[in-house]
């Protein structure tokens, strides 16, 4: 495939038709109009094409990437579900798109942004509701940056309480991003390890608790996909030492409408509307990892908070910037305004009943590709899963087979290739997430598929290691092809 500078030729422009040498504008140029100084010395070095050879041009590119409307993504932990098309109509309304973000601050200002302060007062609402926790913050632009937030106000709850607090435990289950947010925070990082099923095990938290332990994060469902039974008796043992609670809720996905984090005691907790609230996941972006507290850490939010005046005649909703405790704005402007509509039109649209069935089709859909699946692959914790379940290639070690081998032969057939190495605790591991939004008959052929592969790796070992054999590159030094990228248009 060409690129757009190599397809380029002179004056090929827009949807007019060549204009001829000899038309009256032919003499026009930038010079009759702009001072000397402000002329370029040399004209821009810009593509020059119609409008059709650019719409063919990101057309064929757009098929060369993979994308979830074209194609089912089993990618574990990370939630690559269909987001629905309403909500990218809600978020592209003009009058949203056109406002400009420093409008707020101008004299009169707020007047000219009443709608979107209320898109913002009314999905902290109702993810507030949808969570029983006390206030939310949308500020934080990624699940990472919501769980440093989270680990932020935490570090300001007890320094307000002068606690002397120097660490927070993280399971050997959570996400990677857990204890480098903790670490960025400031704290020392321990290591809970699960037990045999998979499980965080109150008795051993018992041991790694004193009265320095700031917090515990605690994803839930954990990376394994597996529901933590234990949560109560965690609750209770980390209270007895003054340690706030942090739920990781990236994946809301497997209990939105059926587990509240706040009644069960839970102080902090992040959301990844990038993977639940309809705005896609991956490519690099935006995203956003809302973060909710409960009322004692109300105070320390990021400013500035949208508040609601119930006795004034004008502007029913403005910004608050008096707030002495908190920690202050942690992204620039109001964090990713488009993804905050997505969500709001996606809570609004599914309502609660829908929501908790999407909770339900999620973890149905996962329950069944497991049962399809675990007479040819272990799953090491087979209990019923959550939303997503990690499965071990280690049966077909032997013939030389191994988990990566057998994402790649997925490649061929048409699937993106499901996570993999990933969480660490499983050998040879292979995860799979198949969202709420996927068909039986989706779910059916994909599992089709890997069965046959996996016939093929007890038959045929050898063919796996060339795969993928059909996409325009072969297999590739993954680590190299990432660090030392060589871009070409030679595809
Ligand atoms: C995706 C994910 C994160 C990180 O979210 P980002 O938006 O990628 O920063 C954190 N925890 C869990 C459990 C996740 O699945």
């Amino acid at each position: 495939m060409k690129t757009v500078f190599a397809q380029s030729r002179p004056n090929r422009q827009g949807v007019m038709p060549a204009r001829p040498a000899s038309s009256k504008f032919s003499g026009v140029t930038a010079a009759m109009f702009l001072p000397e100084e402000l002329l370029r010395k040399t004209p821009p070095a810009l593509p020059q094409l119609a409008e059709l050879d650019v719409v063919r041009h990101f057309t064929g590119l757009s098929r060369l990437n993979y994308s979830v409307d074209g194609n089912f993504y089993p990618l574990g932990s990370c939630t690559m579900k269909y987001n629905p098309k309403f909500a990218e109509v809600a978020a592209a309304l003009p009058g949203f798109t056109a406002a400009h973000p420093l409008l707020a601050q101008l004299p009169g200002g707020e007047d000219m942004v009443q709608g979107s302060l209320e898109v913002i007062w009314e999905t902290e609402k109702l993810l507030c509701e949808l969570n029983g926790m006390d206030a939310f913050t949308l500020q934080p632009m990624a699940g990472a940056q919501g769980e440093l937030t989270g680990a932020l106000l935490i570090a300001a709850y007890h320094k307000a309480k002068n606690n002397k607090k120097t660490k927070i435990i993280c399971p050997d289950s959570a996400h990677g991003t857990n204890p480098a947010s903790a670490a960025l925070a400031g704290y020392e990082v321990i290591n809970l390890k699960s037990r045999d099923d998979g499980l965080v095990d109150p008795d051993a938290l018992a041991e790694l608790l004193d009265d320095e332990v700031a917090a515990l994060m605690m994803t839930c469902p954990n990376t394994l996909g597996l529901f933590e039974k234990h949560l109560p008796a965690l609750v209770q043992k980390l209270r007895a030492v003054d340690a706030l609670l942090y739920y990781d809720g990236a994946n809301l996905n497997a209990i939105m409408g059926r587990m509240r984090v706040g009644d069960v005691g839970f102080d902090v907790v992040h959301l990844n509307l990038h993977k639940t609230m309809s705005t896609p996941h991956g490519g690099g972006g935006p995203g956003s990892g809302p973060v909710g507290v409960s009322a004692r850490l109300t105070p320390f939010l990021p400013g500035p908070r949208v508040v609601k005046n119930t006795g004034s005649a004008d502007s029913t909703f403005a910004l608050n910037y008096d707030l002495p405790q908190s920690i202050g704005q942690v992204t620039p402007f109001y964090g990713h305004f488009g993804v905050y509509i997505k969500a709001l039109a996606y809570l609004l649209r599914l309502g609660g009943e829908g929501l908790s069935r999407a909770s339900d089709y999620a973890v149905l859909n996962a329950n069944y590709m497991r049962k399809r699946l675990e007479n040819h692959l272990a799953v090491p914790y087979s209990d019923l899963c959550m939303h997503e379940f990690a499965a071990s290639a280690t049966a077909y070690e032997a013939s030389g087979v191994r988990a990566l081998d057998i994402a790649k032969a997925l490649l061929d057939k048409g699937y993106h290739a499901p996570t993999i190495y990933f969480p660490l605790i499983v050998k040879e591991c292979l995860m799979f997430e198949p969202t709420e939004t996927e068909s039986k008959e989706t779910l059916d052929r994909f599992c089709d598929d890997l069965l046959n592969i996996l016939e093929q790796a007890r038959k045929d070992p050898d063919a796996l290691h060339a795969a993928p054999v059909s996409l325009p590159v072969r297999r590739l030094d993954e680590t190299r092809a990432a660090r030392e990228m060589v871009l070409s248009d030679e595809l």
